[in-house]
């Protein structure tokens, strides 16, 4: 691995940082135009910037020992470079001229594993390039371009939650989040509570193909409600008359969002601990994207004294589980939870609280 030192020569010009997310509330309703309660990692993802004086866009990833280096007019080559390529277009999109650039990335984000590395990628290089270019572009204009860098040049048809996250929550409080008017607010956490995340160690072979088909559902769910979107849906006892299998994918989106809402009225760890117990059945029994893997940590994690509840969180199908326990008990109930889980041969870690 390169140092930044080794790899700049003279230095960056400048530096920028995003966080990862933890979604503790509201799972498969981003793209539904739901409501979402996600707050920010204690890890981040760094970026720093140089200018290059050979007209190739050149970037270094310490987390993959990676470099790719190509014509600042041309298309990055598959793989991270896309992430950045992305974030560039897009601010080229806005009208400003960006130059060519040499970028080192380095983060303590597990990559993969349901933290949303890639948004913390998108937004600490939309952060460094708004330094070094001087953009007048808010945090909810990068996140709505970190979004689209995703989309349109990384090909992951991603919701909103993931970059409003990595660009406005924090680890002290959650982000209420509403994705279709991006109206948001930092809470507090419930009282009296610490959130506690395993990454299960199951990689998430599954999550694309079914996200897209979860997403088509919802979408085909919502069309035969005669809705803009399932956040339209109100009334849950609505959905009872839809045919499986849309019947049952809008009733998690329906009540997952009434859940969201219920959280935020009235914040006590154990409703909210119960409201996340109720997420994780939803997302197993109706939305099925849950597999025994996770469902045997969550199991765990529930029966754990210090914990209010648990449920998977991120688009499901391995990657981690969040608990919200009581104060100062997170890590010892992670430390706790996870030989237990790994007795059945997994591989399992506590990526929050850090170690
Ligand atoms: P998640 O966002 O849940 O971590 P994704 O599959 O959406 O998982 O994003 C992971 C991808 O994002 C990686 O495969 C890589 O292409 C890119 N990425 C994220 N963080 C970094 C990093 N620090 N260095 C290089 N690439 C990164
Ligand atoms: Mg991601």
């Amino acid at each position: 691995m390169m140092t930044p030192e080794a790899y700049f020569g003279t230095g960056p010009v400048v530096m920028a940082s995003a966080p990862g997310r933890v979604n503790l509330l509201g799972e498969h309703t981003d793209y539904n135009d739901g409501y979402m309660l996600p707050c920010a990692t204690p890890q981040r993802t760094q970026v720093m910037l140089a200018l290059a004086d050979d007209g190739h866009h050149a970037f270094y990833s310490a987390s993959l020992d990676e470099q790719v280096r190509f014509e600042a007019d041309q298309a990055a080559p598959p793989g991270f470079g896309r992430y950045l390529e992305g974030c560039i277009r897009l601010v080229e999109e806005q009208g400003a001229d960006v130059p060519a650039v040499r970028a080192y990335v380095c983060s303590d984000l597990p990559l993969g594993a349901g933290l949303s590395s890639s948004a913390a990628l998108e937004i600490a290089t939309l952060r460094a390039l708004r330094l070094l270019l001087h953009l007048p572009l808010d945090d909810v204009a990068l996140a709505l371009m970190g979004q689209q860098a995703e989309i349109r040049y990384a090909q992951v048809n991603c919701g909103v939650m993931d970059q409003m996250a990595a660009s406005l929550a924090d680890e002290q409080h959650m982000l209420l989040l509403d994705a279709r008017t991006l109206q948001h607010a930092l809470l507090d956490l419930p009282n009296d509570s610490e959130v506690l995340v395993i990454d299960s160690g199951v990689a998430r072979t599954l999550a694309g193909s079914k996200y897209n088909e979860r997403r088509a559902e919802c979408e085909q769910a919502a069309r035969l409600l005669g809705v803009a979107s399932l956040r339209d849906v109100l009334e849950p006892s609505v959905v009872e008359g839809l045919p499986e299998p849309y019947r049952r994918r809008a009733r998690h989106v329906v009540s997952e969002n009434l859940r969201v809402l219920q959280a935020c009225a009235q914040h006590g760890p154990a409703l909210f601990g119960q409201l996340m117990a109720q997420s994780h059945a939803s997302l197993r029994d109706d939305y099925e994207v849950s597999i025994p893997a996770l469902d045997a940590l969550v199991a765990l994690l529930s029966a754990h004294s210090a914990v209010y509840g648990a449920r998977l969180t991120g688009a499901g199908f391995g990657g981690a589980c969040v608990a919200l326990c009581r104060k100062h008990c997170a890590a010892k109930a992670g430390q706790d939870v996870v030989p237990r889980f790994n007795a059945s041969g997994h591989k399992a870690r506590m990526v929050v609280p850090l170690a």
